[in-house]
């Protein structure tokens, strides 16, 4: 629960909003439900009404308005005032009482699923066995989902695939660069990613290498505590962050994550352990050596690869990537290295596709209004490959594409330029 001096600190936080409503046009949420509340400065209000005491932790609205927000930081980045609503909203969630509608189904998922890696990765194998025997498609096919709420079928159909036994072998602790060693990193293998996209995780490590990086894989690394901090759960979410500095060394040039959502939590983990006298400082550091794999790339510089895809590309910023951690031109550039492939804009790619963490399954509804918006957009560039940073978008982008029928494959940047290294062809055009 936040403290008395959170709730101080969270009142000067709060006085920087001027409500000039020039965050409102950016925010999802009230583009589609066009209602004050459920825009940033109505948000605003109203968390300040709740510091202020006019308005109770369980009162129904407040807790409507805040759970139907997305978390997107949109309207950070267009905030002239500065005003830093993602921490704002994570804390004031975690000064909500748990059994209210914007904490309880999140606290149960994430606390008894995420903040376990033994039991992620034991719901991950009983996914996997679900797809494997294909019960899902015997009981659709007998109209079993035509039973229950509509959502049940959406988000069965959402399941990230099954990957074959190659692809989830554990990475090797240790992986040689190859060439001159330019720095030696730590990867974070991340829950979801680890689970569900080691095929990414085992690319990103192909691409550093052959960026002359030295890749330290730490077994055991389990969540960063993201999906926690997002639903207000920030103890939770501070236990997963103290295990995740432990694992990795501090030797390290940096740390290196290819999932938005993971990249800006571990970015804030000297925020998060500010008042942990035993952590404070490790976190500090930690944060500071943290780097998305399309930040880290630009920046080392890359070396161009020789093989080529050949296909066109757009590119999906991941709002954690563009709003939270403002790495946008990264990615785009490292895109834009790799031979034949012809990367055109995405109208409105720094809108959010209505993944965000898990808001798909809480505020299914308003989830796939967004997704119905962006699947248009992409529909439009006449792209054969959607390119993204996270692996919740990659997932609700991969539903909407199957759900509307389209031919399109949804890829992380790094698995991309990772095919370029390989000199694998494509065939996407
Ligand atoms: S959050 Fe920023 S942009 Fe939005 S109303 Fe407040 S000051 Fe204006
Ligand atoms: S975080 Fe996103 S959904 Fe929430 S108020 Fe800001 S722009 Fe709107």
């Amino acid at each position: 629960m936040t403290t008395v001096s959170d709730t101080q600190s969270l009142k000067m936080l709060l006085r920087k909003c001027v409500h000039c409503g020039l965050c409102l046009p950016t925010c999802p949420t009230y583009d589609v439900l066009g209602d004050e509340r459920d825009s940033p400065r109505g948000r605003l209000f109203q968390m300040k009404a709740l510091m202020d005491g006019v308005v109770p932790a369980d009162d129904p609205s407040l807790n409507r308005h805040l759970s139907r927000c997305l978390d997107c930081r949109a309207c950070e980045t267009a905030c002239p005032s500065g005003v830093r609503y993602g921490q704002i909203l994570e804390e004031t969630r975690a000064a909500l009482p748990p059994s209210t509608a914007a904490t309880a189904g999140r606290t149960i998922v994430l606390g008894g699923v995420f903040g376990h890696p033994g039991r992620l990765a034991a719901a991950g194998m009983a996914l996997r066995a679900y797809q494997r025997t294909g019960a899902g498609r015997v009981f659709r096919r007998i109209g079993g989902f035509s039973l229950l709420p509509p959502r049940f079928g959406a988000l069965e159909a959402m399941l990230p695939p099954f990957q074959g036994p190659v692809a989830r072998k554990p990475l090797p602790v240790l992986t040689a660069a190859r060439g001159t060693r330019r720095a030696k990193v730590g990867l974070l293998t991340g829950c979801v990613m680890g689970q569900f996209f080691a095929g990414t995780n085992a690319a990103t490590t192909r691409v550093l290498a052959a960026n002359g990086c030295e890749v330290v894989t730490p077994r055991g690394q389990g969540c960063c505590g993201a999906l926690h901090a997002h639903a207000g759960a920030r103890e939770q979410a501070r236990a997963r962050a103290r295990a995740l500095i432990d694992c990795f060394d501090s030797s390290l040039d940096a740390i290196i994550t290819n999932a938005a959502g993971c990249g800006s939590m571990l970015k804030e983990y000297g925020h998060l352990l500010r008042d942990d006298p035993a952590y404070a400082e490790r976190a500090q550091a930690f944060a500071s050596r943290v780097k998305d794999i399309g930040e880290f790339l630009a920046e080392l510089p890359l070396r161009p690869p020789d093989g080529r895809v050949d296909a066109r590309v757009t590119y999906q910023d991941a709002c954690h990537l563009r709003h939270a951690q403002r790495v946008w031109r990264q990615p785009r550039a490292v895109l834009a290295a790799i031979p034949g492939l012809d990367l055109v804009e995405l109208e409105g790619s720094a809108d959010c596709c209505g993944s965000a963490g898990i808001y798909n399954v809480t505020q299914f509804d308003i989830s796939m209004r967004l997704l119905d918006q962006k699947m248009d957009r992409i529909a439009a560039t006449g792209a054969r490959i959607v390119a993204v940073g996270n692996p919740g978008c990659a997932i609700q982008i991969k539903y909407g594409a199957r759900s509307r029928g389209l031919r399109i494959e949804v890829a992380h940047p790094v698995d991309l330029l990772d095919r370029a290294y390989r000199g694998e062809r494509s065939g996407t055009h």
